[in-house]
Order: C-alpha cells, then sequence, then structure tokens
C-alpha cells in the first residue's frame, strides 16, 4: 500500500493484468528529485513531458508526479538514505523517474542505486545511445551509432561478493578453493566472485529479445568473454542462444544459420542473433556501427559498453537509462550530482528528458516521447544549448537549465 504521507488523490496507479501494464489516464508517476544537479535537471524534465502529454489528442492524460524521497533529502527527512516507503510507492506504482542521488561515504550503503536495483529485482540496464546532429563527436560519422544496450544488473563481479585482502574471510575463501578445489591462488589475494547464472542469463536475454521483435530491429548480439571465462561469460552466449530457441523459435535466426541456409540473405522479418567477443565488440562499434542494433551482455561488459559507446556519438550529457524488472521500471539521468552545478540552473537536463521519452514508451505514449525526442533535436539543431554543449560548438546560443526545457517545449 502507499503510505499516508502521500498525496494520491489526483491520479490512479498503474497495474498488471495478463502480464500487460495497463495505464490509467491519469497514472501517479513515483519522482525521487535526487541530489546536487538533480533538481534542476527533474524539474526541467517535468516541464518537458508534463507539456508533451499535454498535447495527447483528446486531452484527458497527464502523469501524477508522486514525490518520493532518496539520497541527501530522504536523509534530512527521515534520516534514512533509502526509505522503505519509498521503495514501496515505487513497487506500487510500477513505473518511477529519478535524479542521480550522491553514493554515501561510509554508513553501509554501497550505493543507493545499487540497492534499488537490488531490492526492486530490475535486472535489465537499458541504455539507448543515438547521435543529435550539431553534437560534437569524437569520430568522423556519429550517425552511424544507433544501439540499445541491453546489460545484466544483478549478477557477475558487481554482485558485491567480494573480501579485502589479508582478512580472514578473503582467507578463508583462498583456503576453501584450494583445498577443495585445487585453486591456486596466491595468498594475501583479495577475492571477488563472479556468479552467472542460466536464470539471470535467460531473463536478461528474453527481455532483448523482446525489445528486438516488437521494434523490428534487424538483430541482437550477445556480447561476452566466453573464449576465456568459459563457465560464465560463454555459458551467458550459450544461454542467450538458448533463450532464442526457447521463447522465439519462429521469430529469430542464428547468423551461422544465415550464412548456411539461406545464402547470407537473412529472412524477411526475423531477428538475427549474433555474439561478439567483448573486446572485439569495442572495436565493431567504432569500425562497422551500422551492423549492430540491440547488444545483450553481462554486468561488467555491458557498464563500459554503455559509457564507451555513448561517449562516441558526444558525451554522457544526453544519454538516458533505465533499470527494468519484470514490470517495475525506473527511468533515471545516468550522469551524477555533479555538485558543483548543484542549484545553479547550468546542468544539461537532455539525459533525464531522454529518460522520459523511454518512460513515455513505456507506458505505450510513444507519439508523446517521440514528439520530445524531436523537439530536443531540433533545439539542438538551433544550437540553443547548455554550457556543456556550448563550449564545444561554435555560435551557439548559451542557456540555463530551464531555459533549455522551454526551447524544447516551443519546438514541441
Ligand atoms: P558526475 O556527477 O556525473 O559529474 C562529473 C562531471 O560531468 C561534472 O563535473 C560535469 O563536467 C559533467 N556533468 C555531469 N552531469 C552533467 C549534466 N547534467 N550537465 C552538464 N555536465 C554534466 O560524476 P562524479 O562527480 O563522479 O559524481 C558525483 C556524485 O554523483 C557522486 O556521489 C557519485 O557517486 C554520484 N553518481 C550518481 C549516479 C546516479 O545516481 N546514477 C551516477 C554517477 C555518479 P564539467 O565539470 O566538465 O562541466
Amino acid at each position: 500500500m502507499l503510505s499516508q504521507k502521500f498525496n494520491v488523490s489526483q491520479g490512479e496507479k498503474i497495474t498488471v493484468r495478463n502480464k500487460r501494464l495497463q495505464v490509467p489516464d491519469r497514472p501517479l508517476i513515483p519522482v525521487i528529485m535526487g541530489d546536487g544537479i538533480g533538481p534542476d535537471v527533474m524539474g526541467a524534465m517535468r516541464l518537458v513531458l508534463d507539456a508533451a502529454v499535454q498535447k495527447i489528442p483528446g486531452g484527458t492524460k497527464a502523469l501524477v508526479w508522486l514525490e518520493v524521497f532518496a539520497g541527501e533529502s530522504a536523509f534530512a527527512k527521515y534520516k534514512e538514505w533509502l526509505p522503505q516507503d519509498t521503495l514501496q510507492a515505487i513497487r506500487d506504482c510500477i513505473v518511477a523517474i529519478k535524479g542521480p542521488l550522491t553514493t554515501p561515504v561510509g554508513g553501509g550503503i554501497r550505493s543507493l542505486n545499487v540497492a534499488l536495483r537490488q531490492e526492486l529485482d530490475l535486472y535489465a540496464c537499458v541504455r539507448p545511445v543515438r547521435y543529435f546532429e550539431g553534437v560534437p563527436a569524437p569520430v568522423k560519422r556519429p550517425q552511424d551509432l544507433d544501439l540499445i544496450i541491453f546489460r545484466e544488473n544483478t549478477e557477475d563481479v558487481y554482485a558485491g561478493l567480494e573480501w579485502q585482502a589479508g582478512t580472514a574471510e578473503a582467507d578463508k575463501a583462498i583456503n576453501f578453493l584450494q583445498k577443495e578445489l585445487g585453486a591456486a591462488i596466491r595468498p594475501g589475494s583479495g577475492i571477488g566472485i563472479k556468479p552467472i547464472s542460466e536464470f539471470g542469463s535467460k531473463r536478461l536475454v528474453k527481455k532483448a529479445l523482446e525489445y528486438a521483435i516488437q521494434n523490428h530491429k534487424p538483430s541482437v548480439t550477445l556480447v561476452h568473454k566466453g573464449n576465456i571465462m568459459k563457465y560464465t561469460e560463454g555459458a551467458f552466449k550459450e544461454w542467450g542462444y538458448q533463450a532464442a530457441r526457447e521463447y522465439f523459435p519462429e521469430q529469430t535466426v542464428t547468423e551461422t544459420e544465415v550464412a548456411e541456409k539461406y545464402n547470407g540473405q537473412p529472412p524477411a522479418g526475423k531477428v538475427i542473433i549474433k555474439d561478439r567477443i567483448a573486446d572485439s565488440m569495442f572495436q565493431q562499434a567504432l569500425l562497422r556501427p551500422q551492423e549492430y542494433s540491440v547488444l545483450a551482455t553481462p554486468n561488467l561488459n555491458g557498464d563500459y559498453l554503455s559509457d564507451a559507446c555513448a561517449a562516441q556519438v558526444g558525451g554522457l550529457g544526453l544519454a538516458p537509462g533505465a533499470n527494468i524488472g519484470d514490470f517495475t521500471a525506473v527511468f533515471e539521468a545516468t550522469h551524477g550530482t555533479a555538485p558543483k552545478y548543484a542549484g545553479k540552473n547550468m546542468a544539461n537536463p537532455g539525459s533525464v528528458i531522454l529518460s522520459g521519452v523511454m518512460l513515455l514508451d513505456y507506458l505505450g505514449w510513444t507519439a508523446a516521447g517521440q514528439a520530445v525526442t524531436r523537439a530536443l533535436a531540433k533545439t539542438i539543431q538551433q544550437k540553443t544549448v547548455t554550457y556543456d554543449l556550448e563550449r564545444q560548438m561554435q555560435g551557439a546560443t548559451k542557456v540555463g537549465t530551464r531555459e533549455f526545457a522551454e526551447a524544447i517545449i516551443k519546438n514541441l
């Protein structure tokens, strides 16, 4: 149940029926404004999304923002970094959006973002990366890269299973591995564990496949380092292919089948399943980006690859993201709190506005999302931009966070 602290009178909760989201005309959307520049960029995002939704024909739809707290604002109010009420509100309302959060130093919380993902089992980190014309980029043809990365969010070396060198726990793990499994480990090493499961891999790849099929994407590429880590990364690849065979046998075909059975010509309407070794994928993203569309990766590869691809098209300021579970989804800015710009109306709200577009898509309000993307692209082409882009563009007009949002609204 939603806590009594929240004013829920104006909206209705999104629900799930027959494995589908049921979105009312006025869905309640929990919003964490975040720390540092969070309130600046989130305020701008809300203005833009509200304006876009208002223009949906019929005039009955609206997003009903429900402010919930995490990070510094939660600590100031409730002496807790991630209150249970906040988690429960997101569970109840299913779809939420958040600004960046300060990572508390000490106090037993590794990262609020990791805690949120774990508590809500948001197992897919989804990061679309595309180029916006006019944005300075380090490569010659940044427009050739247009990808969406599905990164597994709960396993791998990020599972938090690690012990510091010299501790009793690390020594115990080393002893066990040596005595029971004959593993030679240098004494005094730090130890980390890399779990990758069939369950975790298949549910992540299934999400990537569903996205590719629903959005008529040409391929899904499984990115792995299975040539070296055979039973974790290699297994991810095998389970990925199995997921395609088990869940979508009619809609998918492997790259090998295309070569051997179809004379190199992919059958129309089918999603091609490829796999690439992670280091090769980094080269391919630079050299042959047009050949890739949807990527599915384990946690660590996906982390590196998302930021490298975002940098290739002009940096993180415009990179949106979401953490998604079976239904629950939390959309977020991918940058941090940039504390030196907090409250100065300077930060670029592009990342969280585009995360808002992902949220609109998730609700099925796709036309409103497309309108926002077009208006944001136009605003950048008009060279009306925040300081971070202005300093790299010739002849651009520097505007504040709020004014950038207003310029987008004018272009809607
Ligand atoms: P950061 O906050 O992303 O800031 C690093 C630099 O990136 C800023 O100084 C600024 O560069 C630029 N930048 C980031 N966001 C921008 C925006 N919206 N508009 C314009 N420029 C932007 O990274 P950090 O300094 O490493 O981290 C600060 C805090 O944020 C830490 O507590 C960290 O743990 C947290 N964090 C949270 C999240 C999250 O909640 N998802 C993610 C990452 C980090 P210039 O100074 O060059 O202009």
